[in-house]
C-alpha cells in the first residue's frame, strides 16, 4: 500500500481520468485532507462513493504517531518525536515567531554525512524519509495546532491557524534523498491543499552540489540555506566529510551560478564551535569567501548537549565575530537554537532516547 499523502494531487487527477471520475473529485480530495485534515479523506461526505474503490484502493493514509512531545518553557517551540509505521524515529520542531509558525521537519532516518558535531550525523543513514513521511510531519504538526488554540494566543502572538514556513533543517541531509523532498515540496505547495509559498520553504544543505542541481531545476524558487561551518577547505573537511567530495570552492561556485538564475538571497549557516572555527581569522575569511554573493549569515552557537569534544563558544567571541561580519557589510544574526530545554536542535531527541551510551 502507498501512503496517501505521497500523491500528488495531478497522480489524484490522473487516477481520476482514468476510472471515469470528474477530476474535481481529487481537488475536493486535497482539501479535506490538508485543509479540514481530515482523518479519512478518501471518506469525505462530498466525495462518491465510489472514490476510494477506484482511486484509493492502494492507498493508506499514514500519519506518524508522535510519541513524545515536548513544549519548551522558554520559547513555547514544540518539539514532536514521531513514530513512523516502520517504528523508525524522527523529529520536527514547530517554532512560533512573531508572524509566522515555522515547521523544520526532518527528511532521512540519520544521516550518512557524519558532520563532527551533529547528533544525527552519528546515527549515520538509517533509511531516506519517503514524500509522504515528509508531509505528514507537516499534517500532525497542522492537527495540533487545531488541537491547541491557545498555544498561540498565550505567547500574544496572532492565532494563525497552520504551519507558515518549513525549514528543511531537522534530521538528515534534504538534498541525499533529494526525489522525495521535491515531491513533498510540490505537495505543500498545491493551492488547493497545504498551500504553502515557495518563498517560505527553506532547503538546508550541507553542500549535497549533485542534489542542488536537481532541487533547483524541480523548485528553482525555494529558499536555499548552505552549512558552510568554516571557511577553510582543511578544517571544513575535518568536521565536515562532505568537503571531501564537493570542496568548498565548488559549492561557493554552485551557489555563485545559482545566484545567476534567483533572485533572492542564500542563507548561510555557521555553527559556531569554541576553538575550531570562532576566531577573527575565520571571520575574516568567510567575508572574504562570500563576497559578491547576496547572502545573510545566520551563526549558530553550538547546542551543548551531552558530554563532547565540542563546547559552545564564549560570548564575547560570538559577538566579535558578529561584529567583525556586520562592519564588513554582510547580513548577520546570531541564532540560538529553539527550545534549548528540550534539546530542539538537528537530531538531539532520538539520540537522547536511543542512541546515547549509557
Ligand atoms: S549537520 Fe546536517 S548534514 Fe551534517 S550530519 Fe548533521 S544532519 Fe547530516
Amino acid at each position: 500500500m502507498r501512503n496517501f499523502y505521497s500523491i500528488t494531487r495531478h497522480e489524484l487527477e490522473r487516477r481520476c481520468r482514468e476510472t471515469g471520475l470528474p477530476e474535481i473529485h481529487a481537488s475536493t480530495l486535497f482539501k479535506s485532507a490538508y485543509k479540514t485534515l481530515s482523518d479519512d479523506p478518501l471518506g469525505a461526505p462530498s466525495l462518491p462513493h465510489k472514490m476510494r474503490s477506484a482511486v484509493g484502493d492502494d492507498l493508506e493514509v499514514r500519519l506518524p504517531s508522535a510519541t513524545k512531545i515536548q513544549v519548551s518553557r522558554y520559547d513555547q517551540s514544540v518539539k514532536f518525536l514521531f513514530e513512523m509505521v516502520d517504528g523508525s524515529l524522527v523529529e520536527s520542531v514547530l517554532m512560533p515567531e512573531r508572524r509566522r509558525v515555522t515547521l523544520c521537519v526532518s527528511s532521512q532516518v540519520g544521516c550518512r554525512q557524519a558532520c563532527t558535531f551533529c547528533h544525527t550525523g552519528r546515527m549515520g543513514l538509517r533509511r531516506n524519509l519517503e514524500a509522504g513521511e515528509i508531509v505528514s510531519q507537516l499534517v500532525a504538526a497542522n492537527r495540533w495546532i487545531a488541537s491547541h488554540p491557545n498555544w498561540l494566543v498565550d505567547l500574544g502572538l496572532p492565532p494563525l491557524q497552520r504551519v507558515t514556513n518549513i525549514v528543511f533543517m531537522g534530521m538528515g541531509e534534504p538534498l541525499d534523498n533529494v526525489d522525495a523532498v521535491a515531491d513533498a515540496i510540490t505537495i505543500m505547495t498545491d493551492p488547493l491543499g497545504s498551500g504553502l509559498a515557495l518563498r517560505r520553504i527553506s532547503v538546508s544543505t550541507a553542500g549535497h552540489l549533485e542534489g542542488l542541481a536537481q532541487m533547483l531545476s524541480r523548485h528553482p524558487d525555494v529558499r536555499l540555506a548552505i552549512s558552510i561551518h568554516s571557511p577553510f577547505d582543511a578544517e571544513r573537511s575535518k568536521i565536515m566529510p562532505i568537503n571531501r567530495r564537493w570542496p568548498l570552492l565548488d559549492v561557493l561556485t554552485a551557489l555563485r551560478e545559482a545566484q545567476t538564475q534567483i533572485n533572492h538571497g542564500i542563507l548561510i549557516q555557521y555553527t559556531m564551535i569554541r576553538g575550531v572555527n570562532d576566531s577573527l581569522r575565520h571571520a575574516e575569511e568567510l567575508v572574504r569567501i562570500t563576497a559578491g554573493l547576496k547572502v545573510k549569515v545566520n551563526l549558530i552557537p553550538l547546542n551543548e548537549i551531552d558530554p563532547s569534544r565540542f563546547a559552545s563558544p564564549a560570548a564575547t567571541a560570538i559577538e566579535a565575530f558578529r561584529d567583525h561580519l556586520h562592519h564588513s557589510g554582510l547580513r548577520v544574526m546570531i541564532r540560538y537554537s529553539k527550545g534549548q530545554d528540550i534539546s530542539a536542535a538537528c537530531g538531539q531527541l532520538v539520540t537522547e532516547n536511543t542512541f546515547v551510551s549509557p
